[in-house]
Protein backbone atom coordinates (compact mmCIF):
# COMPACT_ATOMS: atom_id res chain seq x y z
CA UNK A 1 0.00 0.00 0.00
CA UNK A 2 1.84 3.45 -0.82
CA UNK A 3 -0.24 5.72 0.92
CA UNK A 4 -0.97 5.85 4.73
CA UNK A 5 -4.30 4.98 5.83
CA UNK A 6 -5.43 4.79 9.66
CA UNK A 7 -8.74 3.40 10.25
CA UNK A 8 -10.31 4.30 13.50
CA UNK A 9 -13.02 1.65 14.34
CA UNK A 10 -15.68 3.27 16.20
CA UNK A 11 -16.90 7.03 15.58
CA UNK A 12 -17.41 8.12 19.73
CA UNK A 13 -15.15 10.19 21.96
CA UNK A 14 -11.75 8.63 21.73
CA UNK A 15 -12.05 7.92 18.19
CA UNK A 16 -13.42 11.42 16.83
CA UNK A 17 -9.99 12.68 19.66
CA UNK A 18 -7.93 10.39 17.25
CA UNK A 19 -8.87 11.94 14.20
CA UNK A 20 -8.60 15.08 15.14
CA UNK A 21 -5.19 14.51 16.52
CA UNK A 22 -3.87 13.18 14.03
CA UNK A 23 -4.78 15.91 11.58
CA UNK A 24 -3.58 18.74 14.38
CA UNK A 25 0.07 16.59 14.20
CA UNK A 26 0.15 16.70 10.52
CA UNK A 27 -1.14 13.34 9.72
CA UNK A 28 -1.19 13.48 5.88
CA UNK A 29 -2.11 10.08 5.59
CA UNK A 30 -5.78 9.02 5.09
CA UNK A 31 -8.15 8.47 7.75
CA UNK A 32 -11.56 6.70 8.17
CA UNK A 33 -13.19 7.35 11.16
CA UNK A 34 -16.02 3.82 10.74
CA UNK A 35 -19.08 4.00 13.29
CA UNK A 36 -22.14 2.10 13.27
CA UNK A 37 -24.28 4.54 15.04
CA UNK A 38 -26.35 6.81 12.96
CA UNK A 39 -24.69 10.24 14.52
CA UNK A 40 -21.58 12.03 14.10
CA UNK A 41 -19.28 12.05 17.32
CA UNK A 42 -21.02 13.51 20.29
CA UNK A 43 -20.23 13.13 23.77
CA UNK A 44 -22.31 10.78 26.39
CA UNK A 45 -22.41 12.61 29.61
CA UNK A 46 -25.44 15.01 29.03
CA UNK A 47 -27.40 11.91 27.97
CA UNK A 48 -28.07 11.00 31.25
CA UNK A 49 -28.20 14.82 32.75
CA UNK A 50 -29.17 17.62 30.50
CA UNK A 51 -30.02 16.19 27.53
CA UNK A 52 -32.28 13.59 29.09
CA UNK A 53 -33.70 16.47 31.09
CA UNK A 54 -34.66 18.74 27.86
CA UNK A 55 -32.53 21.54 28.98
CA UNK A 56 -30.11 20.94 26.60
CA UNK A 57 -30.07 20.99 22.44
CA UNK A 58 -29.71 17.76 20.60
CA UNK A 59 -27.33 20.08 18.20
CA UNK A 60 -25.10 20.81 21.41
CA UNK A 61 -24.12 16.97 21.99
CA UNK A 62 -21.97 16.82 18.95
CA UNK A 63 -18.54 16.82 19.34
CA UNK A 64 -17.31 18.51 16.14
CA UNK A 65 -20.21 19.63 13.90
CA UNK A 66 -20.75 17.21 10.36
CA UNK A 67 -18.95 19.65 8.12
CA UNK A 68 -15.81 19.40 10.15
CA UNK A 69 -15.08 16.09 8.67
CA UNK A 70 -15.35 16.85 5.56
CA UNK A 71 -13.00 20.13 5.59
CA UNK A 72 -10.08 18.27 7.74
CA UNK A 73 -10.59 15.80 5.07
CA UNK A 74 -11.57 12.91 7.45
CA UNK A 75 -13.90 10.21 5.88
CA UNK A 76 -17.06 9.87 8.63
CA UNK A 77 -18.77 6.64 7.34
CA UNK A 78 -21.59 6.39 9.95
CA UNK A 79 -24.30 3.99 10.32
CA UNK A 80 -21.17 1.30 8.81
CA UNK A 81 -19.94 -1.77 11.57
CA UNK A 82 -17.13 -3.35 10.98
CA UNK A 83 -17.44 -7.10 11.20
CA UNK A 84 -13.80 -8.65 11.39
CA UNK A 85 -10.31 -7.48 11.53
CA UNK A 86 -6.89 -9.80 9.63
CA UNK A 87 -4.16 -8.62 11.47
CA UNK A 88 -2.02 -9.82 9.21
CA UNK A 89 -3.38 -8.84 5.69
CA UNK A 90 -4.06 -5.10 7.53
CA UNK A 91 -7.33 -5.14 6.66
CA UNK A 92 -10.90 -5.04 8.06
CA UNK A 93 -13.98 -6.26 6.47
CA UNK A 94 -17.16 -4.20 6.57
CA UNK A 95 -20.59 -5.81 7.29
CA UNK A 96 -21.70 -4.85 4.13
CA UNK A 97 -18.83 -6.73 2.36
CA UNK A 98 -16.65 -4.29 1.81
CA UNK A 99 -12.79 -4.34 2.32
CA UNK A 100 -10.49 -1.79 3.48
CA UNK A 101 -6.56 -2.38 4.04
CA UNK A 102 -4.97 -0.15 6.64
CA UNK A 103 -1.37 1.03 7.82
CA UNK A 104 -2.38 1.95 11.02
CA UNK A 105 -5.74 0.82 12.94
CA UNK A 106 -7.29 2.03 16.17
CA UNK A 107 -9.87 0.18 18.13
CA UNK A 108 -12.24 3.17 20.10
CA UNK A 109 -15.02 0.56 19.65
CA UNK A 110 -16.04 1.32 23.07
CA UNK A 111 -18.67 -0.37 25.76
CA UNK A 112 -22.00 -1.61 25.71
CA UNK A 113 -24.52 -1.85 28.91
CA UNK A 114 -24.69 -5.75 30.74
CA UNK A 115 -28.41 -7.03 29.78
CA UNK A 116 -30.25 -7.25 32.62
CA UNK A 117 -30.30 -11.16 32.87
CA UNK A 118 -34.02 -11.18 34.06
CA UNK A 119 -37.58 -12.01 32.83
CA UNK A 120 -39.21 -9.81 30.55
CA UNK A 121 -36.32 -7.55 29.87
CA UNK A 122 -37.41 -7.70 26.11
CA UNK A 123 -40.63 -5.78 26.58
CA UNK A 124 -41.23 -2.45 25.29
CA UNK A 125 -39.85 0.23 27.68
CA UNK A 126 -37.21 -1.93 28.96
CA UNK A 127 -34.22 0.41 28.17
CA UNK A 128 -30.53 1.26 28.59
CA UNK A 129 -28.99 4.37 28.72
CA UNK A 130 -26.17 4.35 27.00
CA UNK A 131 -26.38 5.59 23.19
CA UNK A 132 -28.37 8.80 21.72
CA UNK A 133 -30.93 6.69 20.09
CA UNK A 134 -31.53 5.13 23.56
CA UNK A 135 -32.39 8.59 24.83
CA UNK A 136 -34.48 9.32 21.42
CA UNK A 137 -36.31 6.37 23.12
CA UNK A 138 -36.75 7.52 26.64
CA UNK A 139 -37.16 11.09 26.25
CA UNK A 140 -41.25 10.78 24.94
CA UNK A 141 -41.90 7.96 28.09
CA UNK A 142 -40.96 10.57 30.79
CA UNK A 143 -43.48 12.74 32.47
CA UNK A 144 -45.06 13.95 35.71
CA UNK A 145 -47.03 11.21 37.11
CA UNK A 146 -45.40 8.35 35.31
CA UNK A 147 -43.00 5.34 37.59
CA UNK A 148 -39.52 4.62 36.61
CA UNK A 149 -38.16 1.65 37.89
CA UNK A 150 -33.78 2.07 37.60
CA UNK A 151 -31.89 -1.11 37.99
CA UNK A 152 -28.54 0.05 39.38
CA UNK A 153 -27.35 2.54 41.69
CA UNK A 154 -24.40 3.95 39.48
CA UNK A 155 -23.70 7.26 38.83
CA UNK A 156 -25.90 6.86 35.24
CA UNK A 157 -28.56 5.39 36.86
CA UNK A 158 -28.65 7.95 40.00
CA UNK A 159 -28.00 10.77 37.44
CA UNK A 160 -31.22 9.56 35.46
CA UNK A 161 -33.22 9.45 38.92
CA UNK A 162 -32.28 12.87 39.69
CA UNK A 163 -33.61 14.22 35.88
CA UNK A 164 -36.31 11.73 36.20
CA UNK A 165 -37.54 12.87 40.09
CA UNK A 166 -37.21 16.77 39.05
CA UNK A 167 -39.71 15.47 36.25
CA UNK A 168 -42.44 14.57 38.86
CA UNK A 169 -42.27 11.20 38.05
CA UNK A 170 -42.38 8.11 40.73
CA UNK A 171 -38.51 7.02 41.12
CA UNK A 172 -37.24 3.84 42.56
CA UNK A 173 -33.69 2.65 42.50
CA UNK A 174 -33.32 -1.15 43.24
CA UNK A 175 -29.51 -1.90 44.00
CA UNK A 176 -28.57 -5.39 44.40
CA UNK A 177 -25.68 -4.25 46.80
CA UNK A 178 -25.86 -2.73 50.38
CA UNK A 179 -24.88 1.01 49.43
CA UNK A 180 -25.50 2.97 46.44
CA UNK A 181 -22.34 3.40 44.09
CA UNK A 182 -20.85 0.98 45.61
CA UNK A 183 -18.36 -0.12 43.19
CA UNK A 184 -16.83 3.62 42.40
CA UNK A 185 -16.83 5.08 45.75
CA UNK A 186 -16.71 5.72 49.52
CA UNK A 187 -19.33 4.46 52.14
CA UNK A 188 -19.21 8.52 53.32
CA UNK A 189 -19.90 9.57 49.22
CA UNK A 190 -22.67 6.57 49.14
CA UNK A 191 -24.36 7.51 52.17
CA UNK A 192 -24.54 11.52 51.25
CA UNK A 193 -25.66 10.70 48.19
CA UNK A 194 -28.34 7.97 48.95
CA UNK A 195 -29.65 10.70 51.59
CA UNK A 196 -29.47 13.68 48.89
CA UNK A 197 -31.90 11.22 46.82
CA UNK A 198 -34.23 9.86 49.57
CA UNK A 199 -34.79 13.92 50.87
CA UNK A 200 -35.86 14.64 46.94
CA UNK A 201 -38.29 12.06 47.22
CA UNK A 202 -36.49 8.38 45.30
CA UNK A 203 -37.16 4.83 46.58
CA UNK A 204 -34.12 3.39 46.91
CA UNK A 205 -34.15 -0.66 47.34
CA UNK A 206 -31.00 -1.78 48.68
CA UNK A 207 -29.51 -5.31 48.96
CA UNK A 208 -33.05 -5.91 46.26
CA UNK A 209 -32.87 -7.50 43.30
CA UNK A 210 -35.45 -7.87 40.09
CA UNK A 211 -37.07 -11.22 39.72
CA UNK A 212 -39.26 -10.34 36.74
CA UNK A 213 -40.68 -7.39 34.43
CA UNK A 214 -44.24 -8.21 33.83
CA UNK A 215 -46.03 -6.54 30.91
CA UNK A 216 -47.54 -7.94 27.53
CA UNK A 217 -46.10 -5.96 25.17
CA UNK A 218 -45.01 -3.04 27.17
CA UNK A 219 -43.65 -3.11 30.79
CA UNK A 220 -46.23 -2.72 33.45
CA UNK A 221 -44.66 -3.53 36.66
CA UNK A 222 -41.69 -5.50 38.64
CA UNK A 223 -41.43 -7.95 40.38
CA UNK A 224 -38.65 -7.70 43.20
CA UNK A 225 -36.80 -10.41 45.26
CA UNK A 226 -38.86 -9.70 47.85
CA UNK A 227 -42.47 -10.61 46.01
CA UNK A 228 -43.28 -7.29 46.24
CA UNK A 229 -44.27 -5.80 42.96
CA UNK A 230 -44.18 -2.32 41.55
CA UNK A 231 -46.12 -0.68 39.15
CA UNK A 232 -44.11 1.00 36.14
CA UNK A 233 -43.94 2.62 32.98
CA UNK A 234 -40.56 2.87 32.31
CA UNK A 235 -37.77 0.32 33.51
CA UNK A 236 -33.70 1.78 33.18
CA UNK A 237 -31.33 -0.97 33.46
CA UNK A 238 -27.86 0.93 34.62
CA UNK A 239 -26.29 -2.59 35.60
CA UNK A 240 -22.95 -1.53 34.13
CA UNK A 241 -20.60 -2.18 30.81
CA UNK A 242 -18.34 -4.87 28.81
CA UNK A 243 -15.55 -3.61 26.37
CA UNK A 244 -16.49 -4.18 23.00
CA UNK A 245 -13.40 -6.32 22.41
CA UNK A 246 -14.81 -8.87 20.59
CA UNK A 247 -13.46 -7.93 16.92
CA UNK A 248 -10.06 -7.74 18.36
CA UNK A 249 -9.74 -11.30 20.13
CA UNK A 250 -10.88 -12.54 17.01
CA UNK A 251 -8.22 -10.70 14.74
CA UNK A 252 -5.64 -12.23 17.33
CA UNK A 253 -5.08 -9.34 19.21
CA UNK A 254 -4.81 -9.96 23.55
CA UNK A 255 -7.26 -8.90 25.50
CA UNK A 256 -8.38 -9.57 29.24
CA UNK A 257 -11.61 -7.60 30.30
CA UNK A 258 -10.28 -5.16 27.45
CA UNK A 259 -8.06 -4.72 24.64
CA UNK A 260 -4.41 -4.65 26.42
CA UNK A 261 -2.23 -1.75 25.40
CA UNK A 262 1.14 0.03 26.32
CA UNK A 263 1.63 3.51 27.63
CA UNK A 264 1.68 4.33 23.89
CA UNK A 265 -2.12 2.75 23.72
CA UNK A 266 -0.52 -0.23 20.74
CA UNK A 267 -1.96 -3.68 21.43
CA UNK A 268 0.02 -6.83 21.04
CA UNK A 269 0.15 -6.33 17.38
CA UNK A 270 2.23 -4.23 15.41
CA UNK A 271 0.44 -1.20 14.12
CA UNK A 272 -2.57 -1.74 15.93
CA UNK A 273 -4.03 0.63 18.84
CA UNK A 274 -6.46 0.54 21.42
CA UNK A 275 -8.38 3.84 23.16
CA UNK A 276 -10.89 4.91 25.38
CA UNK A 277 -13.30 2.35 27.36
CA UNK A 278 -12.41 -0.74 25.19
CA UNK A 279 -8.93 -0.28 26.48
CA UNK A 280 -6.83 -1.52 29.68
CA UNK A 281 -4.02 0.51 29.91
CA UNK A 282 -1.47 1.41 31.96
CA UNK A 283 -1.97 3.74 34.97
CA UNK A 284 1.20 5.71 35.14
CA UNK A 285 -0.02 7.46 38.66
CA UNK A 286 -0.62 4.18 39.75
CA UNK A 287 1.54 1.67 39.08
CA UNK A 288 -1.45 -0.61 37.36
CA UNK A 289 -3.45 -1.53 34.34
CA UNK A 290 -7.28 -0.80 34.34
CA UNK A 291 -10.16 0.25 32.41
CA UNK A 292 -11.56 3.71 32.47
CA UNK A 293 -14.70 4.85 31.42
CA UNK A 294 -14.58 8.29 31.14
CA UNK A 295 -14.16 11.39 28.41
CA UNK A 296 -11.11 12.04 29.89
CA UNK A 297 -9.72 9.10 29.62
CA UNK A 298 -10.88 8.63 25.80
CA UNK A 299 -9.69 12.04 24.71
CA UNK A 300 -6.17 11.52 26.43
CA UNK A 301 -6.40 8.27 24.77
CA UNK A 302 -7.10 9.64 21.34
CA UNK A 303 -3.92 11.75 21.60
CA UNK A 304 -1.71 9.42 22.69
CA UNK A 305 -2.35 7.34 19.68
CA UNK A 306 -2.61 10.13 17.43
CA UNK A 307 1.00 11.32 18.65
CA UNK A 308 2.56 7.76 18.10
CA UNK A 309 1.18 6.97 14.87
CA UNK A 310 2.66 10.63 13.80
CA UNK A 311 5.93 9.73 15.74
CA UNK A 312 5.54 13.05 17.86
CA UNK A 313 6.40 13.50 21.62
CA UNK A 314 4.46 11.12 24.04
CA UNK A 315 1.66 13.33 25.80
CA UNK A 316 2.11 13.60 29.41
CA UNK A 317 -0.75 11.76 30.84
CA UNK A 318 -2.96 13.68 33.46
CA UNK A 319 -4.47 12.27 36.46
CA UNK A 320 -7.60 10.25 35.45
CA UNK A 321 -10.84 12.49 36.49
CA UNK A 322 -14.49 12.05 36.04
CA UNK A 323 -17.68 14.30 36.94
CA UNK A 324 -21.10 13.61 37.63
CA UNK A 325 -23.96 15.62 38.17
CA UNK A 326 -27.06 15.29 40.19
CA UNK A 327 -29.59 18.34 41.10
CA UNK A 328 -27.54 20.94 42.15
CA UNK A 329 -24.71 19.15 43.16
CA UNK A 330 -21.67 18.42 40.71
CA UNK A 331 -19.60 15.92 41.84
CA UNK A 332 -15.86 16.07 40.52
CA UNK A 333 -12.86 13.28 41.00
CA UNK A 334 -9.53 13.87 40.44
CA UNK A 335 -7.63 10.31 40.78
CA UNK A 336 -8.42 6.72 41.88
CA UNK A 337 -9.54 6.17 45.24
CA UNK A 338 -9.43 1.94 44.80
CA UNK A 339 -7.04 0.60 47.29
CA UNK A 340 -7.21 3.75 49.95
CA UNK A 341 -6.78 3.05 53.66
CA UNK A 342 -7.84 6.29 54.90
CA UNK A 343 -10.25 9.38 54.43
CA UNK A 344 -10.09 12.81 55.53
CA UNK A 345 -13.19 14.62 54.82
CA UNK A 346 -13.07 18.85 54.16
CA UNK A 347 -15.96 21.23 54.38
CA UNK A 348 -19.65 20.30 55.23
CA UNK A 349 -22.05 17.61 54.51
CA UNK A 350 -25.11 19.65 55.55
CA UNK A 351 -24.32 22.31 53.11
CA UNK A 352 -23.57 20.11 50.35
CA UNK A 353 -19.99 21.77 49.92
CA UNK A 354 -17.27 19.37 50.98
CA UNK A 355 -14.37 16.93 50.02
CA UNK A 356 -13.43 13.72 50.62
CA UNK A 357 -9.41 13.34 50.53
CA UNK A 358 -8.21 9.46 49.87
CA UNK A 359 -4.58 8.38 51.10
CA UNK A 360 -2.94 5.03 51.03
CA UNK A 361 -0.40 5.22 53.47
CA UNK A 362 0.90 8.74 53.38
CA UNK A 363 -0.07 9.37 49.38
CA UNK A 364 -2.70 11.14 48.42
CA UNK A 365 -4.44 9.00 45.52
CA UNK A 366 -7.74 11.00 44.95
CA UNK A 367 -10.70 13.27 46.10
CA UNK A 368 -14.61 13.29 45.99
CA UNK A 369 -15.18 17.21 45.66
CA UNK A 370 -18.75 17.61 45.61
CA UNK A 371 -19.48 21.36 45.04
CA UNK A 372 -16.38 22.14 45.85
CA UNK A 373 -14.02 23.39 42.45
CA UNK A 374 -10.90 24.21 44.18
CA UNK A 375 -9.88 21.55 46.23
CA UNK A 376 -10.56 18.70 43.05
CA UNK A 377 -8.30 21.45 41.47
CA UNK A 378 -5.87 21.44 43.88
CA UNK A 379 -6.20 17.09 44.87
CA UNK A 380 -5.32 16.87 41.01
CA UNK A 381 -2.08 18.93 40.78
CA UNK A 382 -0.96 17.56 44.08
CA UNK A 383 -1.28 13.55 42.71
CA UNK A 384 0.14 14.65 39.44
CA UNK A 385 3.17 16.03 40.50
CA UNK A 386 3.05 13.56 43.20
CA UNK A 387 3.31 16.26 45.88
CA UNK A 388 4.03 15.84 49.63
CA UNK A 389 0.47 16.70 51.75
CA UNK A 390 -0.39 15.24 54.80
CA UNK A 391 -3.71 13.97 56.48
CA UNK A 392 -3.01 16.74 58.78
CA UNK A 393 -2.58 19.41 56.11
CA UNK A 394 -6.20 18.56 54.53
CA UNK A 395 -7.52 18.62 57.91
CA UNK A 396 -6.12 21.69 59.45
CA UNK A 397 -8.61 24.74 58.07
CA UNK A 398 -6.16 27.36 58.24
CA UNK A 399 -4.24 26.12 56.05
CA UNK A 400 -6.16 26.41 52.57
CA UNK A 401 -6.17 25.14 48.99
CA UNK A 402 -3.95 28.37 47.62
CA UNK A 403 -1.50 27.12 50.16
CA UNK A 404 -1.90 23.92 49.51
CA UNK A 405 -1.52 24.71 45.63
CA UNK A 406 1.18 26.52 45.91
CA UNK A 407 3.35 23.18 47.87
CA UNK A 408 1.65 21.30 44.59
P1 LIG B 1 -17.98 5.37 22.96
O1 LIG B 1 -18.22 6.81 23.19
O2 LIG B 1 -18.96 4.39 23.48
O3 LIG B 1 -17.82 5.14 21.39
C1 LIG B 1 -17.60 3.87 20.82
C2 LIG B 1 -18.33 3.83 19.49
O4 LIG B 1 -17.87 2.70 18.76
C3 LIG B 1 -19.82 3.65 19.64
O5 LIG B 1 -20.50 4.61 18.87
C4 LIG B 1 -20.06 2.25 19.09
O6 LIG B 1 -21.34 2.10 18.50
C5 LIG B 1 -18.96 2.14 18.06
N1 LIG B 1 -18.61 0.77 17.66
C6 LIG B 1 -18.41 -0.30 18.47
N2 LIG B 1 -18.09 -1.40 17.73
C7 LIG B 1 -18.08 -1.01 16.42
C8 LIG B 1 -17.83 -1.66 15.19
N3 LIG B 1 -17.50 -2.96 15.15
N4 LIG B 1 -17.92 -0.97 14.05
C9 LIG B 1 -18.25 0.37 14.08
N5 LIG B 1 -18.51 1.05 15.20
C10 LIG B 1 -18.41 0.38 16.38
N6 LIG B 1 -17.76 10.12 31.53
C11 LIG B 1 -17.31 11.19 32.25
O7 LIG B 1 -16.10 11.41 32.30
N7 LIG B 1 -18.19 12.00 32.90
C12 LIG B 1 -19.54 11.80 32.85
O8 LIG B 1 -20.31 12.56 33.47
C13 LIG B 1 -20.04 10.71 32.08
N8 LIG B 1 -21.37 10.48 31.96
C14 LIG B 1 -21.81 9.48 31.16
C15 LIG B 1 -23.18 9.32 30.97
C16 LIG B 1 -23.67 8.31 30.14
C17 LIG B 1 -25.15 8.15 29.96
C18 LIG B 1 -22.76 7.43 29.50
C19 LIG B 1 -23.27 6.32 28.62
C20 LIG B 1 -21.40 7.58 29.68
C21 LIG B 1 -20.90 8.61 30.49
N9 LIG B 1 -19.54 8.82 30.68
C22 LIG B 1 -19.09 9.87 31.42
C23 LIG B 1 -18.56 7.89 30.07
C24 LIG B 1 -18.01 8.40 28.76
O9 LIG B 1 -19.04 8.95 27.96
C25 LIG B 1 -17.32 7.25 28.04
O10 LIG B 1 -16.25 6.82 28.85
C26 LIG B 1 -16.81 7.67 26.65
O11 LIG B 1 -17.88 7.95 25.82
C27 LIG B 1 -15.95 6.56 26.07
O12 LIG B 1 -15.60 6.91 24.77
P2 LIG B 1 -15.25 5.77 23.71
O13 LIG B 1 -15.00 6.48 22.42
O14 LIG B 1 -14.27 4.86 24.27
O15 LIG B 1 -16.60 4.93 23.57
Amino acid sequence: MSVNRTIIIGAGQAGAQAAISLRQFGYDGEIHLIGEEPAPPYQRPPLSKAYLKGSLDRERLFIKPETFYAEKDISLHMSKRVASVNSEAQSVELSDGSELTYTSLVFATGSRPRKLPVPGSDLDNVLDLRTLSDVDSLKPLVGTGKSAVIIGAGYIGLEAAAVMIELGMNVTVIELAPRVLARVTSPIMSDFYHGLHTKNGVDIRLETSVSAINGTTGVESVTLNTGETLAADIVLAGIGILPNEEIASSGGIDCENGILVNEQAMTSVPNVYAIGDCARRPLVHYGRVSRLESVHNAIEQGKIAAAHITEKAHPKEDVPWFWSDQYDVKLQIAGLSEGHDETVVRGSLEENKFSVFYFKGEKLVAVDAVNSAPEFMTAKKLILNRSDVSQNDIRNPNITMKDLMAKA
